[in-house]
């Protein structure tokens, strides 16, 4: 029965009960417990009106009970459990005007494709069911903070409110969402894809409606293609276009094995011989040309790619320097980068020891090295990660260091065997004090924890000289030398050792 006429119904049968009761016992009432002939007579004449008072108490509350019920369902879907539309946009409206000024929202709208024909093939209870599910799933995935709603049979809304300060990958977020759509329908043997609509305010809308609105259109541009993704903004639509693409050749370039590896020779500054090479990663894309790692390596690292990266410099590097016959010739170690969420995953951590211990003329010049920041995140975790490494003979450097902001606590917990001092206060220690006391105070803890370290990115012989006043024992810079192939290594090095 529809929920309307059911609490309508309701309220009748409970004002029937009590009039049928009063008209049956109020005299019976009144007889007994009334004693005084005077009183009985008064209650006899005002008892009608008790009767109106009573009642329309008694309506008032019930008619305002299941108001409140009413409105609840409402305010939920009653498939799945998530807002209904309306409940959605209160929320959204609300969000919008507690905003504060660093803050942004991002709103999608998830639609299924062609989901008349899928309720059809797989029937009805297998469709509902799928919903639930993927409801679920939804719910699981939101950030902090978000809500979600079913606006339609087939139709999901979800928004979140993004802290503009923090760094926010817009499109793995939105991907996450069509990833899980994905793995839902394969979990429940489900042939079904899913069109995305976002939209973004204040830059698509400034109210919940305007939002709403844009989140609509962009969905309508999806729903153009199957398994689509659209942005309000045309221009983020392509910006995310670009960089799928860019993860596509990325993947196609590591399986066509078409990533080269530089070394950038490291020099004793008491000798000014080499005294290690660190390996760089590189690039070359058929239609852009170079690509820096700075810009691809974080690609990789959310696209699961930087576990193959590195072995395939690991691998390279092993066999480029033993051909050429330079390990051990006055080489101590290569230096391999490691990027943060492969430190941060023990598998592949473990994986790639393995993979380097099985070259076993290679291991023992390896030194890993990581960014400040990626051992931050879990300094226990980083421990045994890092005693791993170094009893398999394999040394571990702390690269970038200086830039994480709690170096010196770090220091006390990790047992490292070398630091690099960032390029941002060696750059600097010429025309800067504080960067140059920086700078001295670290090679001081280097040294009263005898840690090897090296200044990076040395670009004139001021710094060099100053560097080496301070006590430092290596630099790396382009002053020194730049990155180069392997070929001219050979060379460099030869040379090197003819000017000594
Ligand atoms: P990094 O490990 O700190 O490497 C040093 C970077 O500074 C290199 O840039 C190098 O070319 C550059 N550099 C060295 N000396 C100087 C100098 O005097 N002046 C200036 N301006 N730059 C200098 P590159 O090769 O572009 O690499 C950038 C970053 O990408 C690296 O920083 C590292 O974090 C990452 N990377 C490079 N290769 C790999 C790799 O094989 N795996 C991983 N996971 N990350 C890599
Ligand atoms: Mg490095
Ligand atoms: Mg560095």
């Amino acid at each position: 029965m529809d929920k309307v006429v059911s609490s309508a119904v309701r309220i009748a049968f409970y004002y029937a009960i009590f009039a049928g009761l009063w008209i049956l016992f109020s005299d019976l009432a009144v007889e007994t417990f009334i004693d005084s002939a005077n009183l009985r007579a008064l209650a006899q004449t005002y008892k009608g009106l008790a009767f109106v008072v009573v009642t329309a108490m008694l309506l008032l509350i019930l008619v305002y009970q299941n108001n409140r019920t009413l409105e609840k369902s409402n305010d939920l879907d009653s498939l799945t459990g998530l807002h209904s539309i309306n409940m959605f946009i209160r929320t959204l409206d609300k969000s919008i005007r507690k905003l504060k000024p660093n803050e942004q929202i991002i709103l999608g709208f998830l639609d299924i494709d062609d989901f008349k024909t899928l309720n059809d093939t797989i029937g009805f209870e297998r469709a509902d069911l799928f919903l639930q599910e993927l409801a679920v799933d939804i719910t699981e995935i939101t950030l902090s903070g978000s809500v979600t709603a079913r606006l339609q049979a087939d139709q999901f809304a979800s928004f979140a409110i993004i802290d503009t300060n923090d760094e926010f990958d817009m499109d793995d977020h939105v991907l996450g969402f069509q990833r899980l759509f994905a793995h839902r329908a394969k979990k429940q043997n489900i042939d079904a894809t899913c069109c995305i609509g976002v939209a973004l305010f204040p830059n698509d809308g400034v109210t919940a409606k305007e939002l709403m609105v844009s989140a609509t259109e962009a969905l309508g541009v999806a729903k153009q293609q199957k398994n689509a993704i659209q942005y309000h903004d045309q221009a983020l639509t392509n910006k995310a276009m670009q960089r799928r693409q860019m993860v596509l050749d990325l993947r196609q370039a590591i399986q066509e094995d078409k990533l080269t590896i530089v070394y950038q020779p490291k020099y004793d500054l008491n000798t000014l011989t080499v005294s290690g090479v660190e390996v760089l990663v590189r690039w070359v894309h058929d239609k852009h040309g170079f690509i820096s790692p700075a810009e691809f390596i974080p690609l990789a690292e959310d696209n699961h790619l930087t576990s193959a990266i590195s072995m395939l410099v690991v691998r390279k590097a092993a066999e480029q320097l033993h051909n050429a016959n330079l390990l051990g010739s006055g080489l101590k170690h290569v230096a391999i980068n490691v990027s943060a969420t492969e430190f941060n995953n023990l598998e592949e951590m473990r994986a790639l020891t393995q993979f380097i211990q099985k070259l076993d003329y290679f291991s023992p010049y390896v030194r890993i090295e990581i960014t400040e920041t990626a051992t931050l995140t879990d300094i226990k975790k980083s421990v045994g990660v890092i005693a791993d490494l170094q009893e398999s003979g394999i040394t571990f450097s702390i690269d970038d260091f200086g830039t994480g902001y709690t170096s010196l606590t770090m220091l006390k917990d990790l047992t490292v065997d070398e630091i690099k001092i960032d390029r941002s206060f060696v750059s600097e220690i010429e025309h800067d004090e504080r960067s140059k006391t920086i700078v001295n105070a670290i090679i001081a803890m280097a040294q009263s924890f005898g840690v090897n370290i090296v200044a990076e990115g040395i670009e004139t012989a001021k710094q060099m000289s100053l560097l080496q006043t301070m006590g430092c024992q290596e630099a790396q810079g382009f002053y020194l030398a730049k990155p180069m192939p392997i070929n001219e290594l050979v060379t460099h090095l030869k040379e090197n050792r003819k000017l000594h």
